[in-house]
């Protein structure tokens, strides 16, 4: 079955809905369900912004292995290009730096060109370089150490994260969503195998349908209002901020500005943010916690201050001097940020509606990637509420294109994971 987003209420019926969760997600789904018709009150258990979304590296890319996921970002780029349009503010919370996936001849070339010719065909602005390409356009980079080609998305760059939920959520107050803060949904009344009331603290809301934005704590959320249990893992990740205190050369303050997001052969990653220091960060594997508390997010683990001369920050810009040895030049660690990754075995987010509950939605599991995906997301709830059930495939506006749902399904056998994960 398709469906178009944006559309009247399915049979032109207007619900009362629940959005819980006023990250970006949630915001961004409680603004397209109300400009859909629908009466919209958002509930979060803290302020907006409480979870990843005020944690996040916020970077964005069209350079995905999953056809959907691709076209999926070429409509949430265009969605953040056209933002005040569609939102609101003074610019568009979007910057277009580039995005630099570095590649070695340990990787298989033949199989990084076919992927972006999938890219390519999708719509995405992405293009294969040569190691002399790389070289040229961006001699920062130590080709020394391995580097044989990379993969270069123009349109790519990073978002302004809290301007993303805060204004999402100031537009939707606008057109009438109602919201409820510092309010932690805590239960729900079901009748006929629907929620039939949502419980916050000691008060209670008739809903019609109830979304699942809490990401990290989406499988908690969904037990306590009678969902199924959800595949996600909580995963602690951490951002270190090296602020300029040296010139190298030409990597002045204006320069680093320019930078794209440049992610290395192993994981880590680097890009400037708008006020010219250093974002750096790696992998961390750690075992995750299928219920994390939302105070555990600020939990800075031993070892991973940022002023510790051993800590794992030391690490990383160690690891992105291999590749950009300016890194290590430039200043020193002067701040470290921590969050959640919500991470689901296939690393796609899980969305749709939850197989005990019928008006129960969840958009949930993002892992590193939730931030440029809300205007998508937001498209398939909506999508998905137009519907009044599952829907396999779905058209998107601005000529994205067909998408296929079956990779974020909430029943699926986490089989096919995207490659394409930091
Ligand atoms: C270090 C780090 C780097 C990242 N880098 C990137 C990146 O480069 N690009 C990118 O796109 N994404 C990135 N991400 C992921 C991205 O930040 C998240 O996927 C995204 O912010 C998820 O948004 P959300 O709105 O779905 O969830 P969240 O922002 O986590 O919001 C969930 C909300 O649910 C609320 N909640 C929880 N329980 C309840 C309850 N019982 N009742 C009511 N409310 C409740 C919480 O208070 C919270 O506000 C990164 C994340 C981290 C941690």
């Amino acid at each position: 079955m398709t469906s178009r987003v944006p559309s009247p209420p399915s049979g032109g019926k207007t619900l009362s809905i629940a959005v819980i969760g006023a990250g970006a997600t949630g915001a961004l789904c409680a603004l397209e369900l109300a400009r859909a018709g629908h009466t919209v009150t958002i509930i979060d258990a803290g302020a907006p912004g409480n979870g990843s979304s005020s944690r996040s590296a916020a970077c964005f890319r069209e350079q995905w292995g999953t056809p959907s996921t691709v076209r999926g970002m070429v409509y949430a780029r265009k969605y953040y290009d056209r933002w005040l349009e569609l939102v609101g503010g003074d610019t568009p919370p979007i910057h277009h730096n580039g995005y630099l996936f570095l590649g070695t001849r340990q990787m298989d070339e033949i199989a990084v060109r076919e992927r972006v010719a999938m890219q390519q065909e999708a719509g995405a602005a992405i293009e294969f370089l040569t190691r002399d390409e790389v070289h040229e356009r961006f001699p920062f980079i130590q080709m020394g150490v391995g580097v044989t080609f990379a993969t270069w998305g123009s349109n790519d760059g990073f978002l302004d994260h809290d301007r993303v939920y805060l204004e999402a959520i100031a537009a939707a107050k606008q057109i009438g969503v109602t919201t409820r803060f510092n309010a932690p949904v805590t239960g729900a009344t079901i009748e006929n195998d629907r929620i039939a009331t949502l419980h916050i603290g000691d008060e209670s809301i008739e809903v019609d349908l109830v979304v699942n934005a809490t990401n990290a704590w989406a499988s908690k959320v969904s037990e306590l209002v009678g969902g199924t249990e959800l595949p996600i893992v909580s995963r602690m990740r951490y951002l270190y901020f090296a602020t300029l205190r040296r010139k190298v050369q030409w990597m002045n303050e204006e320069a680093i500005r320019a930078m794209p997001m440049v992610i290395g052969p192993n994981g880590a990653y680097s890009r400037p943010t708008p006020d010219g220091s250093l974002l750096q960060a790696w992998l961390h594997h750690e075992i995750g916690t299928a219920a994390p508390s939302l105070a555990e997010q600020d939990e800075i683990g031993q070892g991973f201050r940022f002023s510790d001369p051993a800590s794992y920050g030391q690490a990383v810009t160690r690891e992105i001097a291999r590749w950009m040895p300016f890194a290590e030049e430039i200043g020193r660690l002067d701040a470290v940020a921590s969050g959640f990754y919500a991470d689901t075995l296939d690393h796609n987010p899980i969305i749709g509606y939850d197989p005990l509950r019928g008006n129960l939605i969840h958009v949930a599991g993002f892992s590193g990637h939730g931030l440029m995906h809300a205007p998508f997301s937001a498209a398939i709830v909506s999508g998905l509420v137009s519907a009044g059930e599952n829907i396999s495939q779905m058209e998107l506006p601005d000529n994205c294109g067909t998408v296929d749902l079956t990779p974020y399904a909430v029943n699926r056998a986490f089989k096919a994971p995207e490659g394409m994960v930091i």
